[in-house]
This record gives C-alpha cells, sequence and structure tokens, in this order.
C-alpha cells in the first residue's frame, strides 16, 4: 500500500514513541464570535499536519502496542439533520477507507474508550498544557482508572509532552509542504501588486486591506494566514497595527503586512510604498537603507547559520546607516552596546513559517543559537519605524518602513518564495505608475 504524507508523518511520530505508549492529538475547536455566531474554524496545525483532517471535535491516537503501530481517529458520526444545518461529516467509515486511520469511531464514545485504549501502554504523549479540554478528559478517565482497580486497569504512569516531537518534524518542510508555501507565497504577493496598483490617496485602509483579500481568494486562498495590517503615515510605528480604519494621505508612505493561507500554509510578506506612487527624497533614503539591509540579511542566509547572527549584522548595518543620516549620532559600537537602534527597529529580523505564520520548533539560546537548516522556511522582515515623538529632525518623522519575504532555506544558501512583488523604489514605482520594467 502506497502511504499518503499523513500516514508518513503519524509513521514517522510513532518511531519516536517509546515501546508500549499511546498519543493523543485533539483538533481544533469552533471558536464563539459572539452570542450565536462563530469565527470560520480553522483546523489545530499539529492535529492537521498529522492527519490531513479539516473537521473538529475529534482526536487522533497514536498507539505504539509491542512496536505495532495503529492510528485511531475518534471524529463525529454521519447525522443527515446536522449535515442539512452545518456542513457534510466524514463519519467513521470514510476516515478508514480514504484518510488511512486503522480504525475510527465516534467521538462521543471517547472517554468511555479511553480506559480500555490506555490500560496496558504505562506510557501517554500529550500537549501538556495546551490542550484544556482534552485535559479534562484524561484528568476524568485516569482518575477513575486509579480509583476503581477491580477492573484490573492500571493507569498510565508517565506523561510526555508531544509537541516538542512533531513541531520538530513540522520544522523541515517537506517537497510537497515547501510546494504548498511557494503557492502561499505567490498567492500573498499577487495581494500586494494589486495593492501598490490600485492605491491612491483618499481610500481608507480597509478598501486597500478588501482588494488583497479579494486578489487571495480568486486566486483560491479564501482566508488570510493572520490580520492585515494595512497602516499609512504613522499608524505604520504600531507595529500590530490592525484597526485599518484610517484615509490614506496623499505624501504618506504604506506598509502593507498581509499573507494568504492556502491548503493551511501561511505567506508573510511586507512591503512599504507611497500612497502617492512617488517616494519623497526622505522616505527614499530611509526605504533604500531598509531595502540594502533585508537584501544583505537573505544573501546572508545558508545552513549552518544562526538567525541571531544575522540580526547582529543587521543591527551593525541600521546603526551605521543612521549615523549617515544623522539620525543618531555617537560612536556605533557604543551605540549598539546601549541598544540605541532598539527606539527606531524594535523586533526581530525574522521567524520561521509553515502551518502557522510564526511556526513552531525551537531558535535555541542566546549563547547557543540554533543554525538554520535546508527546508526550513523562515521570514526575513527588517523595519525602521520614527513615530511622530521621535527626538529626530521633523523630516524623518511618521515614518514607518518594513520590507519582509518568505524564504526558503536550501542546501546552496536561499529561495526567494516571495519574490514577485517588487520592492526596489525603481520597480515599485514603475508598478505604480501603470508602466511595466518587466517588458
Ligand atoms: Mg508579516
Ligand atoms: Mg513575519
Amino acid at each position: 500500500m502506497i502511504m499518503t504524507e499523513f500516514q508518513q508523518r503519524r509513521a514517522a511520530f510513532f518511531s519516536k514513541m517509546q515501546n508500549n505508549s499511546l498519543a493523543i492529538f485533539p483538533a481544533g475547536q469552533e471558536q464563539i464570535r459572539s452570542k450565536d455566531t462563530e469565527y470560520p474554524f480553522r483546523q489545530n496545525s499539529d492535529f492537521y499536519y498529522l492527519t490531513g483532517f479539516n473537521e473538529q471535535d475529534a482526536y487522533l491516537l497514536i498507539i505504539n502496542k509491542s512496536g505495532e503501530q495503529q492510528s485511531i481517529l475518534f471524529n463525529r458520526k454521519k447525522d443527515k439533520n446536522a449535515e442539512i444545518w452545518h456542513g457534510l461529516r466524514t463519519g467513521q467509515d470514510a476516515a478508514v477507507s480514504k484518510l488511512g486511520f486503522d480504525s475510527a469511531y465516534d467521538v462521543l464514545e471517547f472517554e468511555e474508550q479511553l480506559p480500555g485504549l490506555i490500560a496496558e501502554l504505562p506510557v501517554l504523549y500529550y500537549p501538556v498544557f495546551n490542550a484544556p479540554e482534552l485535559e479534562r478528559s484524561l484528568s476524568s478517565v485516569i482518575n477513575l482508572m486509579r480509583a476503581d482497580r477491580s477492573k484490573g486497569q492500571v493507569a498510565p504512569a508517565q506523561f510526555i509532552d508531544s509537541l516538542p516531537i512533531v513541531h520538530e518534524m513540522r520544522l523541515i518542510k517537506s517537497e510537497s509542504e515547501i510546494e504548498l508555501m511557494s503557492d502561499a507565497a505567490e498567492i500573498s504577493a499577487a495581494g500586494h501588486i494589486r495593492a501598490m496598483q490600485l492605491c491612491h490617496s483618499g481610500m481608507w485602509e480597509y478598501q486597500l486591506e478588501a482588494e488583497i483579500r479579494y486578489e487571495f481568494a480568486q486566486q483560491g486562498a479564501p482566508n488570510v494566514a493572520y490580520n492585515s495590517i494595512v497602516a499609512g503615515g504613522q499608524n505604520a510605528c504600531i507595529l500590530h497595527y490592525t484597526d485599518n480604519n484610517r484615509q490614506l494621505r496623499d505624501g504618506d508612505l504604506v506598509l502593507i503586512d498581509a499573507g494568504a493561507e492556502y491548503k493551511g500554509y501561511a505567506g508573510d510578506i511586507t512591503r512599504t510604498f507611497p500612497i502617492n506612487g512617488v517616494f519623497s527624497e526622505h522616505q527614499a533614503k530611509l526605504y533604500q537603507l531598509v531595502l540594502d539591509i533585508q537584501v544583505s540579511a537573505i544573501n546572508q542566509i545558508n545552513p549552518g547559520v544562526a538567525l541571531a547572527d544575522i540580526n547582529k549584522n543587521v543591527v551593525k548595518k541600521l546603526v551605521d546607516g543612521l549615523l549617515e543620516l544623522g539620525i543618531l549620532e555617537g560612536d556605533s559600537e557604543q551605540l549598539i552596546k546601549d541598544q540605541a537602534y532598539k527606539a527606531f527597529y524594535m523586533h526581530g529580523i525574522g521567524h520561521y513559517l509553515g502551518l502557522d505564520v510564526h511556526d513552531v520548533g525551537l531558535y535555541g539560546t542566546a549563547e547557543n543559537p540554533r543554525l538554520l537548516e535546508a527546508g526550513m522556511v523562515i521570514t526575513i522582515e527588517p523595519g525602521l519605524y520614527i513615530s511622530e515623538d521621535a527626538d529626530v529632525d521633523d523630516v524623518w518623522k511618521g515614518i514607518g518602513i518594513r520590507i519582509e519575504d518568505d524564504v526558503l532555506v536550501t542546501q546552496s544558501g536561499a529561495e526567494v518564495l516571495s519574490a514577485d512583488v517588487p520592492k526596489s523604489i525603481n520597480e515599485i514605482e514603475a508598478l505604480m505608475a501603470n508602466v511595466s520594467v518587466y517588458g
């Protein structure tokens, strides 16, 4: 039998389990938005990674019994009435025949069946402190087993966090994941291009946001990977600005941080461009500084390099640039030591990207940072934010710039997945003037 990639992942997780153990992964749950309306459902990423199953109210169990693997799904039963109201359910038969589980049961039987499944297995893996509903179930089932020894069932005595194992797996992307992430990045890029083409002063930030989401949906991505930031002028200095409710002004820049979610995978792109299509002299100076830093950071990506070390070079270049522009004054080394740049660049250089926008996996410590490996996807997103109340010359005030790309670490360096969307001053101005620089 040919295994699907989801089955292969379950087998890979199984291979990391102790003999005679059981792992439980809960699905996501619908979240109430207000009264009887819900937020759009989004599957739990770990659960999705191991199952490819997109319904709520479900549990995946992976069992290692004397070295034999068994994958069991607890999911909702087929129910004609519920399906008329709320949508189709996969049910148990299709979970086995189409999704490749060894067996599947009604999720309502989960607590009832658990003691029988768990009884001979002394080790239990689950997302410790990360799944309150599951922990409540486990607590009641396991305490009952402990109390009622007459049934001869011995409760598991060792509890291991399953997440570090599955998160290490998720950190290195497979070929098919890289393809999906390229698609997510391309669709995200198309949204940014549309925003550049349609932007004009007087427009409201949410209208520009709507154009981006329109393009995402047209290209097959109805959802965003995170709430879009569309920040005109000074709003760009608020790092997680998502109000998006101000009017765009002639002469300001707009910072857009938006990414499509495509088949579960996140795009995460930021571009900053002039609302009227032409950078002012001072905007261009700051923009070019950030762009040079971003390109140089991408060029440093290689297996064996630490993101933290790339950021050290970013900080050095930024401080030198700000000294040259007269925005900082003093000695470069001392300013870095004093973290004077933090007034203008207060976040990190980037993060892992995958099923989650801030994807899983360990970064290491300051003394011992993790090294990049081929198959990781990361963002590179230096920024420069000079707010209205900064202690600098007025000409620089109210300018926030970030440039962010999605980058695959390869054996020999890096591949920019989001390269479709222009970032040089010439390319941006040409696109906004409707003059193609691509011939
Ligand atoms: Mg971003
Ligand atoms: Mg990011």
